[in-house]
């Protein structure tokens, strides 16, 4: 059994659509819940997330934590850093400014305490948060069927204790489901005959409830910090799953809106209308965006395009491909913009997408790098 401390609540705020859309939810059906709400800030955010933070906070009436790294410096801790490091931009192979401003000031903010740490990935994203290698630390996912993180999926369904999920089984299953259950619990995860995902899948379809039973059973076991809640933990009834449409309902119906970087943008080329904005929260600089969103930043805020460009010197650039100076050629512009436009149609013509946003056309495109949970959700 786990030792009975008090655990502690965080939401991160990133200044995405989801988190802020996750805050409101938890809000609104969790109340009972003492949720610190915080944001780790880079300095170098745009101007629309600053404002959808005060807009929670408004909606909250609680003042979201600004978590800084090196708080001490007269600089941004994004530059603070980055001097330090002789000027090295930060690149997908090479993320230190998500570990440094992002991850360790959480870290540092939690220090030892047993927390729960609520992440808004989407019940229609097939993708997982950061989980921390604190056992101090647990990840919960309120907008998805399955709440729980995977670390701890691992240990429920791990071959080694069958013998003792089939006798928690005997002992809390109702007679009508006992057999299937004992059934689908007693068959061992193989590489080809039954996969993780798969057996997952069986026992979630058998029961949500009686799978989150056994989640909270299994991180009872191994210490997680649910088990210091004594069974009181709410989302455990928790039915709901949240797919992109339901966010969008959320931010507009609270009042809080949804961020302003995310509203489409009429464009022209050649005669044709388009429209573009910017996919994701995070630095305007960040160097997971897309050509079309460097053209978004470019024309809708052409001044942090110019700050960006500054920190492009001699082998450092923020995409590998080309420096912005080159992509702000107006030749270069168009052609992004009409292969844009020629993607768009491609991909509309396949149907598969429920979201008229453009950005999340692109995002649920596998080919397209989505960057990481903790500056984008
Ligand atoms: S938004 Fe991009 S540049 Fe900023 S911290 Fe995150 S990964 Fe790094």
């Amino acid at each position: 059994m786990a030792d009975n401390k008090k655990v502690r609540h965080v939401l991160g705020i990133s200044g995405g659509k989801d988190s802020a859309a996750l805050a409101i939810y938890m809000k609104n059906n969790y109340p009972e819940l003492d949720i610190e709400y915080y944001t780790a800030d880079t300095g170098k955010e745009l101007e629309e997330t600053y404002q959808l933070i005060r807009n929670l906070e408004a909606y909250l009436g609680k003042k979201i934590i600004k978590l800084k790294a090196f708080d001490d410096s007269v600089e941004t801790p994004f530059d603070h850093k980055m001097k330090t490091l002789g000027g090295f931009l930060p690149s997908t192979k090479n993320r230190w400014c998500t570990k440094t401003l992002k991850l360790d000031v959480f870290e540092e903010f939690v220090g030892n305490d047993q927390v729960i740490s609520y992440v808004g990935i989407r019940g229609d994203e097939d993708r997982e948060g950061y989980i921390s290698d604190k056992s101090t630390i647990q990840s919960i996912y309120p907008f998805r069927q399955n709440i729980w993180s995977v670390d701890l999926v691992h240990k429920i369904l791990n071959n080694a204790k069958i013998n003792d999920r089939l006798a928690w089984a005997e002992e809390n299953i109702e007679s009508d489901k006992l057999l299937r259950y004992l059934e689908v619990l007693g068959r061992p995860i193989d590489s080809v005959l039954l996969t993780e995902k798969e057996k997952l899948n069986q026992l979630i379809n058998l029961g949500i409830e009686e799978y989150n039973k056994l989640a909270l059973h299994v991180a009872n076991i191994e210490k997680y910090p649910i088990g210091n809640m004594q069974g009181e933990f709410p989302l455990v009834e928790n039915k709901d799953i949240l797919i992109l449409e339901d966010i969008f309902a959320l931010l507009e119906n609270s009042g809080v809106g949804v961020p302003a970087y995310y509203k489409d943008i009429e464009f022209e080329v050649d005669g044709e209308k388009a429209t573009y904005n910017r996919s994701r929260s995070g630095c305007y600089f960040c160097f997971f965006q897309q050509k079309i969103e460097w053209v978004w930043l470019l024309e809708q805020h052409p001044k942090l395009f110019a700050e960006a460009m500054e920190y492009e010197r001699g082998d450092f650039s923020w995409s590998q491909e080309e420096s912005l100076e080159q992509l702000s050629q107006p030749e270069r512009v168009l052609e992004i913009k009409r292969e844009y436009i020629k993607r768009q149609k491609r991909l509309q013509n396949q149907k598969k997408f429920k979201s008229s946003k453009l950005m999340d056309i692109l995002m649920d495109n596998p080919e397209e790098e989505i960057g990481c949970a903790s500056c984008f959700i």
